[in-house]
């Protein structure tokens, strides 16, 4: 083989480890942002993408990109804060596929107040999203992969919020510190079924959620986040669906418990 062969030789399945052919996943905030961009990467791994989020619309989008791109979505609207309505996301995936392999529990919101400030409904109602949400996506997909034969891998979203002390983020970053100690709780009680629970913890990543502010305090922020990043730039949701699927995948077959780091270096944590 000359070198110019071997630079041109493609083998006909690129990176088996990462391959989702053939499985189910369950993705939810997929109709924005990072799980938007997850659930894109995950169809082109081949799975078979349910897409779940409040926002129809947005799901619809998101359905219509993935079949663009050859891929396989399912979109089913709901709100994470029903556990009826996520048990029956779950119970569709598995009943129209026979199995359950990956659940991604990626919606959210964000609130800002003080920790003085705080009031008790916006403090219930990031709960609610933010942990709860998350809690209600997993327990329902444990249960249909045990029921399924098909143990898998979860995945959670949490914030670099939990790595720091970030003024006017109480609620959200209690509410991802909630899900980060879930999720390894998760992974002691479910490891030995063969589940896998890890948690993705992104720096400032550039969505819809992260441009509510005006063009003005979204320009401050950003400036930060650069000087702050030994990469000199903020993050893109394509940065975190590649570590969604990594997660996913057959690539991280030994990894549970773990918190994933995606953030430009701002922070490094051991
Ligand atoms: P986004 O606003 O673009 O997407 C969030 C999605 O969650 C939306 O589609 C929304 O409709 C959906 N959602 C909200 N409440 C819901 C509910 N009750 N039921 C179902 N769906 C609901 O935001 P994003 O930036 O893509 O955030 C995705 C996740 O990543 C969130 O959990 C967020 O906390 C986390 N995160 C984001 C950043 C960032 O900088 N953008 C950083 C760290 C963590």
């Amino acid at each position: 083989m000359t070198i110019r062969q071997i630079r041109s030789y493609r083998p006909a399945m690129p990176l088996p480890s990462y391959d989702l052919t053939g499985r189910t996943a369950l993705i939810t905030g997929a109709a924005s942002g990072i799980g938007r961009a997850s659930a894109r990467l995950l169809a082109r791994a081949g799975a078979a993408v349910y897409c779940a989020d409040l926002d129809e619309k947005g799901l619809a989008e998101t359905a219509g990109l993935i079949g663009q791109e050859g891929g396989t979505a399912v979109p089913h609207p709901l709100d994470v804060t029903d556990r009826a309505q996520v048990t029956a996301a779950v119970a569709r995936a598995c009943q129209e596929t026979g199995r359950l392999d990956v659940t991604a529990a990626i919606a959210g919101i964000m609130h800002t107040s003080s920790v003085v400030d705080t009031l008790d409904a916006d403090l219930e109602r990031v709960l609610a999203v933010n942990f709860k949400g998350v809690l209600y996506t997993c327990q329902e997909s444990v249960r249909a992969m045990l029921a399924a034969g098909t143990p898998g891998s979860l995945v959670t979203m949490a914030s670099g919020a939990v790595d720091t002390a970030a003024p006017g983020l109480l609620c959200y970053s209690a509410a991802k510190a909630a899900t980060v100690q879930m999720t390894k709780t998760l992974a002691a009680e479910n490891g030995p079924h063969g589940i896998r629970a890890n948690v993705v913890a992104p720096g400032w990543i550039r969505t819809p959620m992260t441009s509510r502010h005006d063009t003005a305090v979204q320009e401050q922020t950003e400036a930060a986040m650069v000087r702050m990043s030994p990469l000199r730039r903020v993050g893109e949701p394509e940065d975190i669906a590649g570590t969604v699927l990594f997660l996913a995948s057959d690539a991280s077959s030994f990894m549970t418990g773990q918190i994933l780091r995606p953030n430009g270096g701002v922070a490094m944590p051991w």
